[in-house]
């Protein structure tokens, strides 16, 4: 049986444990979403756009108190939880104002394609199940739910299993929003049913943002069902420094992008590549700034860092940075195994790595920071590209030139000069490599759940098709 249940990894205290669904509530709840898709579909952008507008005021309204569940349930600081609600409040205002616009139809050269009328038009393909992270667990959701039922699909939601109440609570605020009943649906399930919903054929398509190999189970049965996926994969996002960069800064932004979400972030850097001519002051400083993170309680607002989400998760970080420091790796600060309650773990920062290390090669979730040392613009690229992710990267560098080289060199999903990896509603977000396909976010994230339509018009009976290529 799947272990459903909200446990406190501050405490490491079982708050709340779910029943899993039974084949026929699941079969119920495919059903019911499947129903709404036949309304929502009927129904007018402008009428979708103001049920999103309200669900954005609920979030809005009841920010702390679904802040404070998402912190109980995986140990993201209060603080940050509560920015991830106004994330996903803004996130949906963006999509209930620009759908209109992206799913207008788009004409094309008639002339050319030998019609009277030629366009696209953007239309919703059904039920689509989305399998998500506890990471994030509003905005994960959010930046999917929003584009898709703007566009007139219905969302099943199977959030990850440690994140039930947060799953049950987005489901309720669609509803209160005025979105038929149906519309968004949350599915208490282990992975174990993914297979079963993604066969059922009243479901369309299927995005997983999660690990490598969800990713690939996923894939597999999609493909063999022949159903569109979008999947947002883990990620080992570099941070190159090159000697014109500003390392005082990027010394800071470095600490924040390691750090935030307790290092639980697929987009956070997690390997730092720093030109020998600079690298010796922005170790000193990093480190310094790494130990200097308070740990603590997630509800406390001077925490800085909070505890890892899972026991498991703790134990397979600690287990990476012990391999690279039986295998001959530095260790600048952190490194050891907090005793006492909860999940915890320090800032770490590890040098010296080499590549039969876990820590070269794999993706560290949590907040421990891979340092690397690099004589020249060609060898950071190589150790940037060097791995089999391509989810985010970041570079810092004042030299206008460099940085339109890191531009195309950089082999990402996006590159950001002189800041940090984050994500916006207005630009398309995913990777490339095992870091997944497919885009969320911007218009693009949206298209991904529509039927691209061609409409051809003809004259008429009397010439119709004349000239024209049949399929
Ligand atoms: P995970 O184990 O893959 O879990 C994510 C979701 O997938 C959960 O709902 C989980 O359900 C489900 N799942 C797990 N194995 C599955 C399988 N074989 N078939 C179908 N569903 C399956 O991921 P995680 O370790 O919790 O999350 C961290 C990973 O997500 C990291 O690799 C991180 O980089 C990645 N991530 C990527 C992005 C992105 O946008 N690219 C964003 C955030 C996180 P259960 O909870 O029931 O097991």
């Amino acid at each position: 049986m799947p272990h459903i249940a909200t446990t406190n990894p501050a405490t490491g205290q079982v708050l709340k444990t779910y029943e899993a669904m039974s084949a026929e509530q699941l079969d119920g709840a495919i059903e019911r979403t499947d129903l709404a898709y036949q309304q929502l579909r009927t129904t007018t952008v402008d009428q979708r756009a103001r049920w999103m507008t309200v669900a954005a005021d609920l979030l809005d309204a009841e920010r702390d108190e679904i802040a404070r569940i998402m912190t109980t349930e995986m140990g993201k600081t209060y603080a940050s939880a509560q920015a991830e609600v106004t994330k996903c409040a803004t996130a949906a205002r963006f999509y209930a104002d620009k759908a209109p616009g992206f799913l207008a139809d788009e004409p094309a050269d008639a002339d050319a394609v030998k019609a009277t009328r030629a366009f696209i038009r953007y239309q919703p393909i059904g039920v689509v199940l989305a399998v998500m992270p506890w990471n994030f667990p509003l905005w994960q959701v959010m930046r999917f739910a929003a584009p898709a039922l703007m566009a007139g699909n219905t969302g099943l939601l199977k959030h990850a299993s440690n994140v039930p109440q947060t799953a049950l609570l987005l489901e309720d605020v669609f509803r209160r929003a005025g979105f038929p009943e149906g519309a968004f649906t949350t599915v208490l399930v282990g992975s174990d049913a993914v297979e079963t919903i993604l066969a059922d054929p009243r479901v369309r398509a299927a995005t997983l943002t999660g690990s490598e190999p969800a990713g690939r189970s996923i894939a597999q049965i999609a493909g063999r069902e022949l159903k569109k996926t979008v999947l947002e994969l883990g990620g080992s996002d570099p941070f190159v420094v090159m000697p014109s960069a500003d390392v005082d800064r990027a010394a800071e932004v470095a600490t924040t992008a390691r750090c935030q979400n307790n290092g639980q972030s697929c987009i956070a850097a997690k390997r730092f590549i720093v030109h020998t001519d600079v690298f010796d002051a922005f170790a000193e400083k990093f480190a310094a700034n790494m130990a200097a993170l308070r740990v603590g309680d997630p509800m406390d607002p001077d925490t800085d860092v909070g505890p890892l989400a899972s026991e498991r998760g703790r134990d397979e970080v600690h287990a990476q940075v012990r391999d690279a420091v039986d295998n001959g790796a530095t260790v600048l600060c952190g490194g050891e195994l907090p005793t006492g309650e909860g999940w915890f773990y320090p800032p770490t920062v590890v040098t010296d790595l080499t590549p039969t290390m876990r820590m070269w090669s794999e993706e560290v979730f949590g907040p421990v920071a891979g340092l690397f040392r690099v004589s020249s613009y060609e060898e950071a690229i190589e150790v940037a590209n060097g791995t089999n992710f391509g989810l985010g990267s970041n570079a810092w560098t004042r030299d206008p030139a460099e940085q339109e080289r890191f531009a195309t060199d950089l082999d990402a999903g996006n590159v950001f000069i002189n800041g940090m990896t984050t994500s916006y509603p207005e630009l398309p977000f995913g990777g490339v490599k095992n870091s997944g396909y497919g885009r969320e976010l911007s218009a693009l994230g949206m298209r991904e759940f529509c039927n691209t339509k061609t409409v051809w018009v003809g004259e008429g009976a009397a010439s119709a098709g004349a000239g024209a290529h049949a399929e």
